[in-house]
């Protein structure tokens, strides 16, 4: 763990994710993807401690996802509330839009990717980007940096070997929110916002969703 070189908040720090050269979280062992797991749920228990009850927990992966570091590594943000993505997220709807989410994708199915370990993997039907992906429990449940962050950390390694099996070594945002019902986002740069994305919220993908997921699905290792 070391601070960050460009701190822009309060509190940011690096987790190295491990001491030989691993350029992609995709060249993580099982056992280097749990350790990122227990650093990243430790930092979280010293932040709260601290008067940061909200850790943002986030990895960029390549240049054109503003990774500065070309070894893999995250970032946690201290934070003394939610941040307003996840705010908005939970206000979005009445009851939990995340588990309405999940029962309309696995009652569709053919957008879910792979169920795992209490997980479920989707491609969602309102995507931003080509091959967004979606990591949530299928029960709800809030928190983030359970014991549950191993398995969700360990599957979007594998959802990352599954993509760049399909697109070559793209760049990706991946991060944890750990809101009323947590989950974890994949972004890969596979798309440029212009002023239709960015100025009227409307996101046209290259590549169905259903398409996206067949073709993670098909290359999971
Ligand atoms: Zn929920
Ligand atoms: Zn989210």
């Amino acid at each position: 763990m070391v601070p960050n070189l460009y701190p822009a908040f309060e509190r940011q720090e690096v987790v190295i994710h491990a001491p030989r050269h691993v350029r992609s979280l995709a060249e993580l062992t099982a056992a280097e993807l749990a350790l990122v797991a227990e650093a990243w749920r430790l930092r979280a228990a010293a932040a709260a401690r601290d008067g940061f009850p909200a850790l943002h927990a986030f990895v960029n992966e390549g240049a054109a996802a503003g990774a500065s570091l070309p070894h893999s590594h995250s970032q946690l943000v201290w934070l003394r509330e939610l941040p307003p993505a996840v705010v908005a997220e939970q206000e979005a709807a009445a009851g939990c839009r995340l588990c309405a989410l999940l029962a309309a994708e696995r009652g569709a199915g053919d957008r879910v990717v792979v169920e795992r370990d209490g997980l479920v993997a989707l491609c969602p039907a309102a995507g931003r980007v080509p091959y967004e992906i979606l990591v949530a429990p299928a029960v709800h449940g809030g928190g983030g940096f359970g014991p549950a962050l191993d398995g969700a950390l360990a599957l979007a390694a594998d959802l990352v070997r599954a993509l760049q099996a399909a697109e070559g070594h793209v760049a990706w945002n991946l991060w944890l929110h750990s809101g009323d019902h947590w989950h974890v986002e994949i972004l890969p740069r596979l798309a440029t916002f212009g002023g239709v994305e960015l100025g009227a919220g409307i996101y046209v993908l290259a590549v169905a969703p259903e398409d996206a997921a067949a073709a993670l699905r098909e290359r999971l290792p």
